[in-house]
């Protein structure tokens, strides 16, 4: 008896990541241009998926199979990593039941806009949100900031909107409930990450 459930947890992963297709768009972003381009739609089966298509922290593929649907209140639904899928939902959850109003949000969205970049100018690796691993939310008040080792008036705007955490309700604080769930349950958050970059919409598994 043992012996056949050891030998089925054995067989069954084998088989069915064999049999599994996987799915996803993706695009490349240029550094020099400041665009997004190379767009493609992949097809192919699991077993054919390369290191650098797998978070190795979550499991979690590029492949949208890999992906759990996500609604909060009456926004549109997102996607994320099937794994943290529902820690995501319960966190966003209760900070709006503690009076947080969350108007933007978004989790899984591939596209290579980290890493090295080719002859072309394009990045090269895929980022958090391309495995489901991040979720942005209310970008439209959390920017994200360049040249800003501290928060401070040097910060340069590069996505989304101002983040004024005295003033917009919207606005991410450091000490507020929605970021003190998502540390407890090991996010790291865009607005304390080290460096150059702060991305206040920002929350993710394994940092920027
Ligand atoms: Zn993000």
């Amino acid at each position: 008896m043992r012996l056949d459930i050891v030998l089925l947890g054995l067989i069954i992963p084998v088989i069915s990541v064999a049999d599994q297709t996987c799915h996803y768009q993706s695009y490349r972003w240029n550094t020099l241009t400041r665009q997004a381009e190379f767009f493609e739609s992949v097809t192919k089966s699991y077993a054919d998926l390369a290191p650098h298509e797998i978070d190795n922290q979550t499991g979690c593929s590029v492949c949208i199979e890999d992906q759990r649907q996500v609604i909060i209140a009456n926004l549109k639904p997102i996607r994320v990593c099937k794994q943290i899928a529902g820690q995501i939902e319960w966190i966003l959850n209760m900070s709006i039941a503690e009076g947080f109003q969350i108007r933007q949000l978004r989790g899984y969205h591939v596209g290579r806009t980290r890493g090295e970049i080719d002859v072309h100018g394009r990045r090269t690796k895929f980022s958090n949100h391309s495995f489901g691993i991040a979720v942005d939310v209310n970008s439209d008040s959390n920017g994200l900031y360049e040249n800003c080792v501290e928060f401070g008036k040097q910060c340069i705007l590069r996505r989304g909107g101002d983040w004024l955490p005295d003033e917009n309700p919207l606005s991410i604080r450091g000490d507020s409930l929605l970021v003190e769930l998502m540390k407890d349950s090991g996010f790291l958050w865009g607005g304390e990450i080290n460096g150059r970059q702060k991305d206040f919409m920002h929350f993710s598994v394994s940092g920027y």
